[in-house]
């Protein structure tokens, strides 16, 4: 469904950042993008988007080309971005407006604009916060209305660019705990993190290194094969643990039912 095929990138001549990188994200999957501070994911993810075109290679989303201008606006319709930060996303002063001002700029019939808006808010469980003002939300509940404004948009995909990394240990959770709902419900999800223990629970972890695709492959086989040092990452805490205790089984992190019941 998203495939990059043999990409290259850089922003000054010279000096590779993204070198030869292929892969398909198929309809409906949860992959994790990883890789130390200045390898290359979020690069890779303005590729996917077309805010980046790639120097070599083709990206495609479906049938749509990235190169094509003709193409961008149905792919920037297509692939919503949740980033680090959700205040440099917050325009407006309530939570409602929030979810309608970008319903309003790609022009959404005014009568679907909402039900759009309260489905968006729901699947996020923030509709008790309408009229609440995004500044005074905890950081979890930030990014949650953040996730919804993309959502009453309707991607296919979202990326979420290291979106839990500036979040309490609760807010983390509330924001991962989301992600894997949404992608219960079918949609797919990119994950780009530099914290493994998130990683735990992905479909599929692609690792970036200096720019080059050196894994891509389920969770228990990288954490089995890949030696995460060389890559200035460090095992998941769960897995360090196992590997001490040298169970047989991998620990299952129990973070969902954890979740629920501290859920707010
Ligand atoms: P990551 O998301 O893995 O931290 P990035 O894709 O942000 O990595 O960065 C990869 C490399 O590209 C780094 O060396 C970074 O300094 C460089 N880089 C990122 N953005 C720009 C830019 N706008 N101009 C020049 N170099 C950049």
């Amino acid at each position: 469904m998203l495939t990059f095929d043999h990409v290259h990138f850089y922003y000054k001549k010279g000096q590779p950042v993204v070198e030869d990188v292929s892969f398909t994200i198929k309809a409906g999957e949860f992959v994790s993008i990883v890789g130390a501070n200045g390898s290359g994911k979020s690069t890779i993810a303005k590729l996917m988007d077309g805010l980046l075109l790639p120097k070599e290679g083709t990206i495609k989303l479906q049938q749509l080309d990235t190169s094509k201008t003709a193409d961008l606006f149905e792919i920037h319709q297509q692939i919503g971005f949740v980033f680090q930060n959700p205040e440099d996303q917050f325009i407006t002063t309530t939570v409602m407006d929030e979810v309608l001002f970008g319903l309003e700029n790609i022009r959404v019939p005014r009568e679907e604009m909402r039900s759009r808006m309260d489905h968006a808010l729901l699947a996020v469980h923030m509709e008790d916060y309408l009229d609440s003002m995004p500044h005074q939300l905890s950081g979890g509940q930030k990014q949650r209305v953040a996730i919804a404004a993309i959502l009453a948009m309707r991607p296919q995909i979202i990326i979420f660019d290291e979106a839990t990394s500036m979040l309490d240990p609760q807010g983390r959770e509330q924001v991962l705990y989301i992600m894997h709902e949404l992608h219960l419900q079918g949609m797919t999800i990119i994950h780009i993190t530099h914290h493994m223990e998130e990683v735990l629970s992905a479909e599929r972890i692609l690792l970036i290194h200096k720019g080059r695709l050196q894994f891509d492959g389920d969770p228990l086989t990288f954490f089995e094969t890949v030696p995460v040092a060389e890559y200035q990452l460090q095992l998941p805490f769960s897995v360090r643990l196992h590997q001490t205790l040298q169970l047989e089984k991998p620990i299952s992190p129990d973070w969902k039912e954890g979740i629920r019941s501290q859920w707010p």
